[in-house]
């Protein structure tokens, strides 16, 4: 329900920014103005930040959700002239400085979109109503519970048919998302499978990973992209390159080769779009529904509203269609905009990314990391890999619990949260 009354915000003497989002780019903003002399007012509709890089470890049963989200009110505590309000944020009326959300109406002297992205499904609707996402946290228990019920359903079935339409998993996209989720759910075929299920050894999961462009990892080097397809195939993954989907009624994959799959469990990893409330003027928005903003992240053609992180398309030479959408661009634009925000404008410095590198693991001992010229592939790149995400992940006791959770996994192969916390019925 939306409602028209302000939503309480205590009163404070310093300018009000208001920041859409508590994933990698509103945190990091609100983070780099600590006690600063602003009044920080940060939205969103969880009271969690999520750990997206790990959500497909919580899908294929390798870590609890509660090892990846962290509550935004402990991340802020003890911070001046703070305020959180968890609520889903409708639209943005600039002219009169406020925004509407579920539960009442909020002014800003500075907005500052950080809303991230969502799945984009390229307008195939079956295909939308009858897959997965793999976008936020919810969605990785429905990946989770519906192939751990889906296989249920199969060892209680004596029909052959029935069986392989259960125990096949067709995940759509080789980006690392795509690749990482084929690649742990192999381990689970291997180590976990043949022992839980003795009664479906002749009904092996199928894993498909179907990719419309010509290799995997396309926004890696050449090397990554060879090195990943062949540890994929060595763990008996069918990789179907230069190949799309065309329509999904839930249990028949139709692909572009003229080629079908059986399959109940259908994954969508192949493609997100920029996510933001109602009031953006449609010619500053790109075909893949970012905002366009100018070198100082300022969205074009509004004085006082900023966005950072994926929703925000800063055109460069170097980057023509915007930024890479991934969490160092969302982490430094929202340090940047920070000391941008606390300079007179005309001293406001443009935004240059600082091109760390990019990981993606396969498995256990199995990952590709590209530095630069450098590539390294194997059990090196797999612990760079590891002590990047280890670091990254916030809270001590998530990471903990995820370093736990880990060498568990390292010792004894096996993944102890195949759980189906709530079940999963399927949106159509
Ligand atoms: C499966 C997966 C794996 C990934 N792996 C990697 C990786 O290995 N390395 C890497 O660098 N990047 C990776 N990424 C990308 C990375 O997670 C994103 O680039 C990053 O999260 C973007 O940060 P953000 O702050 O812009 O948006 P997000 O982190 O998406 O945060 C947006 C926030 O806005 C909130 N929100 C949105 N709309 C509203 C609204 N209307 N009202 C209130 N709140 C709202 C959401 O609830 C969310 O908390 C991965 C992404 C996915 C999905």
């Amino acid at each position: 329900m939306t409602e028209s009354k302000a939503v309480y915000i205590p009163p404070c003497k310093h300018p009000r920014i208001v920041i859409i989002g508590a994933g990698f780019a509103g945190i990091h903003l609100a983070k780099a103005l600590k006690n600063k002399p602003f009044q920080i007012v940060l939205i969103d509709k969880n009271n969690f930040h999520q750990f997206q890089p790990l959500l497909y470890q919580v899908a294929t049963s390798g870590l609890e959700p509660d090892s990846i989200v962290f509550p935004i009110r402990k991340i802020f505590r003890n911070y001046k002239h703070f305020v959180f309000r968890m609520t889903d944020v409708l639209s943005i009326n600039s002219k009169n400085k406020n925004i509407t959300t579920d539960i009442g109406i909020i002014n800003y002297d500075h907005l500052v979109l950080a809303s991230g992205s969502t799945n984009n499904f390229y307008g195939l609707k079956d295909v939308e109503s009858n897959s997965i996402g793999l976008k936020t946290i919810q969605e990785s228990l429905d990946i989770r519970s519906n192939i751990l019920q889906n296989i249920e359903k199969a060892n209680q079935s004596d029909d052959d048919a029935t069986r392989r339409l259960h125990t096949s998993i067709v995940i759509i996209g080789a980006g690392p998302a795509g690749v990482e989720t084929a690649g742990a759910f192999a381990e689970f075929k291997k180590f976990i499978y043949p022992k839980d299920y003795p009664e479906l050894r002749n009904f092996p999961l199928q894993i498909h990973v179907i990719e419309a462009g010509k290799r995997v990892l396309s926004a890696m080097s050449e090397k990554s992209s060879k090195d990943s397809l062949n540890d994929l195939e060595k763990m008996q993954v069918h990789v179907h390159l230069d190949t799309a989907i065309k329509s999904y009624d839930g249990k028949t994959v139709e692909l572009s080769s003229g080629e079908t799959i059986l399959s109940s469990n259908l994954i969508w990893t192949a493609g997100v779009k920029g996510q933001f409330p109602e009031g953006i003027d449609a010619k500053n928005i790109t075909p893949s529904n970012r905002i366009e903003v100018d070198l100082f992240n300022k969205v074009k053609g509004h004085d006082s509203i900023f966005a950072i992180g994926d929703v925000a398309a800063m055109q460069t030479e170097d980057y023509p269609r915007g930024h890479p959408m991934v969490a160092p661009t969302a982490i430094q634009q929202g340090q940047h905009l920070a000391k941008n925000l606390q300079l007179e404008e005309a001293n406001w410095k443009p935004f240059n990314y600082l091109d760390k590198g990019s990981l993606a693991t396969i498995g256990k001992r199995k990952a590709v990391a590209d530095f630069g010229k450098l590539h390294f592939r194997g059990k090196f790149a797999w612990f760079i890999w590891s002590t990047v995400h280890l670091i990254s992940i916030s809270g001590f006791k998530n990471k903990l619990r995820v370093g736990l959770n880990w060498v568990n996994n390292y010792v004894s192969y096996d993944k102890g949260n195949r759980l189906i916390i709530r079940k999963y019925k399927p949106k159509s």
